[in-house]
């Protein structure tokens, strides 16, 4: 298990000498000790970065597919590995993480051959003796502060189009899941990545390892993922070098179901959509929007799915729903169920801590909530938990209101037969992602992102790796 900061393709200790204990959500069992990066570890980073950049720039789209796609081989090669670290670090279930294995790696397949596709342009000019011509080119040194919830797959859906753009990368892992995202490091330097391509800066001080990301004009790019508070920092930071951001921020995502929706695929939805990661992703259903007349066949065969989950360690046998990353993260959970009781809302299931032979109690019961209403917080605010809010709605009207009243709009998700309602839908609702009967909509080959207090920019698809790329005019008189 590799726990240094890995700097110019060697893995380093932080030069304080200091180290930080990673543990496992579902135990508390001490999973390594790594090192406790700073900033000015942060900075070494970003000059063997910069050191790194003319280089890799310079090679041809082709060659750094080849070094992406080793690496995307090399972790499908190690994918049990990577599952149970992953799975250890963050607490999700071994089957949830051998897919996030899988789906990290589609954004090194997938970036490998958009970044041979980075065509340049050429412009009709009005003077015969100039040519005009737009190159596309890699802006510099990228950053990337990933989160915990997805250790392994947000460190390579940035470095993925990073990479192939031709930029040089320094990745600043959330503290409690570093581990992850140095695995990806030492398979990269299996790989025959390049010294300096890609650096990987672990630490608890986030805030001095990103200071390193704003006092140089190496970083053109910082790519966040996490939540709003600090997206909104790192906004105002990028001012000071005039730094292109992308922000991946919180959501808050409305699931709708119509009268007319398949119920069967409606319920399959809703549980794919809540309780992976146990609630915590930034695209999880928030809050379940149910029309009235098949309100209480959903709630009840929903029900019945939600109470049949098993709830436990990660890397047991069988369990789907882990733990909450953390205690903070439980009792916002709590909170959030018990001030909608408090309001008149039921539980139909779960609601209060599940308890888990030999583990923290950190778990909890995977809960339907009925009766809720906007004015309860679960209705207002993310609850990044095991919590399903379900608010009755009439008409298509309400439910559009219901679902874009809110500062959020990352994804959405509408359950309807009807074409459209279907098309209404899809161009009404603020959210910068919107699944259509289809309750995982994210993949490498589509562009993944929100609108206003969700963040800015677009991860995956062909729009992905515009992040990284600066246009450049070049005005060329021939005669
Ligand atoms: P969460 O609440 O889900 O942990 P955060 O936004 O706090 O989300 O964390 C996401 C990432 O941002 C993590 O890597 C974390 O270390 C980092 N981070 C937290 N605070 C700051 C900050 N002030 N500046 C830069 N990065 C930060």
């Amino acid at each position: 298990m590799h726990t240094a900061c890995f700097v110019d393709g060697a893995f380093v200790p932080a030069r304080s000498g200091r180290t930080f204990a990673v543990r496992n959500p579902a135990t508390d069992a001490e999973v390594a000790q790594v090192a406790d990066g700073w900033l000015d570890d942060a900075r070494a980073a970003v000059e063997a970065a910069a050191r790194a950049f003319p280089a890799w720039k310079s090679i041809a789209a082709i060659e750094r597919a080849r070094h992406l796609r080793r690496l995307a081989e090399l972790m499908h090669r190690d994918a049990e590995r990577l599952a149970d670290l992953c799975s250890q670090e963050c607490g999700k279930p071994l089957a949830e993480a051998r897919t996030e294995v899988a789906y990290a790696a589609s954004f090194l397949e997938w970036y490998a051959e958009e970044g041979k596709r980075v065509y340049g342009e050429t412009i009709p000019a009005s003077d015969q003796a100039k040519r005009l011509l737009v190159l596309r080119r890699p802006c510099g040194v990228a950053a990337a502060i990933t989160p915990w919830n997805f250790p392994i797959a947000m460190v390579t859906r940035k470095m993925g189009p990073a990479l192939a753009a031709g930029c040089t990368q320094v990745v600043k892992p959330a503290e409690q899941t570093p581990l992850s995202a140095l695995a990806i490091a030492a398979l990269a330097a299996e790989a025959g990545l390049p010294a300096g391509v890609l650096n990987v800066v672990p630490g608890l001080d986030a805030a001095s390892i990103s200071d390193a990301f704003f006092d140089t004009l190496h970083v053109r790019h910082v790519s966040f993922t996490g939540s709003t508070e600090v997206g909104r920092i790192l906004l105002r930071r990028s001012a000071e070098q005039v730094v292109r951001v992308s922000l991946e921020l919180g959501g808050h995502a409305p699931f709708i179901v119509f009268d007319d929706a398949d119920l069967d695929a409606a319920v399959a939805g809703a549980m794919a959509s809540k309780f992976r990661n146990a609630g915590q992703t930034c695209v999880c259903a928030n809050r379940f929007l149910v029309q009235r007349g098949i309100h209480d066949a959903f709630v009840e065969r929903f029900t019945a799915a939600v109470a049949a989950l098993k709830v436990g360690d990660g890397r047991a046998d069988g369990t789907q729903v882990g733990p909450l990353i953390d205690d903070a993260g439980l009792r916002k959970a709590e909170a959030h169920v018990a001030d909608a009781l408090a309001r008149g809302a039921r539980a139909t299931t779960g609601g209060t801590r599940a308890r888990v032979e030999g583990c923290t109690d950190r778990f909890m019961r995977p809960t339907v909530l009925t009766g809720v209403t906007p004015a309860m917080t679960c209705f207002r605010e993310e609850t990044f938990g095991p919590v399903a809010p379900v608010c009755a709605f009439d008409s298509e009207g309400d439910a559009l209101r219901l679902a874009n009243d809110t500062p959020y709009g990352l994804a959405a998700y509408v359950f309807t037969k009807d074409g459209a309602r279907i098309v209404r839908m899809s161009e009404e609702l603020q959210y910068g992602i919107v699944g259509i009967n289809d309750a995982l909509p994210a993949t490498a080959q589509a562009p993944f992102g929100g609108v206003k207090h969700s963040g800015l920019g677009r991860e995956g698809g062909r729009q992905g790796i515009e992040e990284y790329l600066d246009l450049r005019y070049v005005s060329w008189r021939v005669g």
